[in-house]
């Protein structure tokens, strides 16, 4: 599924040029070699055919994982101190937006990230997440309650967990009564201690769900 490209790249250690193969789309559920090759710090390197030296070479990509829902626009970190490319790129963003949608649940905002390192954060940022979400869809199934979706986009700017436990009712005074309930046995679950806080602050409906 990912996209190759191919550009000539000169070697900074002998001056040598080469072509080399890039990838300007990786999807994040299903180039799982290229999900890991980003994990590990090495999808920016290139090896010189000549001199076998390898650099860092670092292109603009699109990372996309609809069912993590990422879309994320990985640029060079130089590109932060360039806002014009920036803008192009958003640019750029609106006019394929609209083909981009046709696929299923691609109605998120995109992430704009400066630099690989930070698309490697997020992703083990979302693995945190859910460890500790695993652990309280066990709870719940222990405790026979129900869950909901929170939206990811949200739960990761909120720190909160990517599920939603509830028992009847979606009201403020039920919800944080019950999450209490759970926090109180399991105080490591720093989220669910979030999710409270958040759910506090909340006036009216709760605005972090996804669709079931
Ligand atoms: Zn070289």
């Amino acid at each position: 599924m990912a996209t190759e490209n191919y550009r000539i790249v000169r070697c900074p250690h002998c001056s040598n040029e080469f072509e080399a193969k890039f990838w300007s789309v990786v999807r994040g559920d299903i180039d799982i070699d290229l999900k890991e090759l980003i994990l590990n710090g090495e999808f920016n390197l290139l090896m010189c055919p000549h001199c076998e030296k390898i650099f860092k070479y670092e292109e603009n990509f699109i990372y996309l994982d609809p069912s993590a829902e990422i879309l994320a626009f990985v640029m060079p970190d130089y590109y932060e101190m360039r806002e014009d490319l920036v803008e192009k790129l958003k640019e750029d963003y609106l006019s394929i937006k609209g083909h981009l949608s046709a696929e299923k649940k691609l109605n998120f905002e995109p992430y704009y990230l400066f630099g690989v390192e930070q698309l490697v954060k997020l992703l083990k940022n979302d693995t945190d997440i859910q460890e500790e979400t695993d652990v309280i869809e066990f709870i719940c199934f222990e405790k026979k309650l129900k869950t909901k979706k929170i939206n990811k986009i949200k739960a990761r700017e909120k720190d909160l967990p990517f599920i939603l436990p509830y028992s009847e009712s979606l009201k403020k005074g039920d919800l944080l009564e019950l999450l209490n309930e759970i926090y109180s046995g399991n105080k490591r679950l720093k989220r669910i201690k979030n999710l409270m806080e958040e759910i506090e602050s909340i006036e009216d409906e709760i605005d972090f769900l996804d669709e079931d």
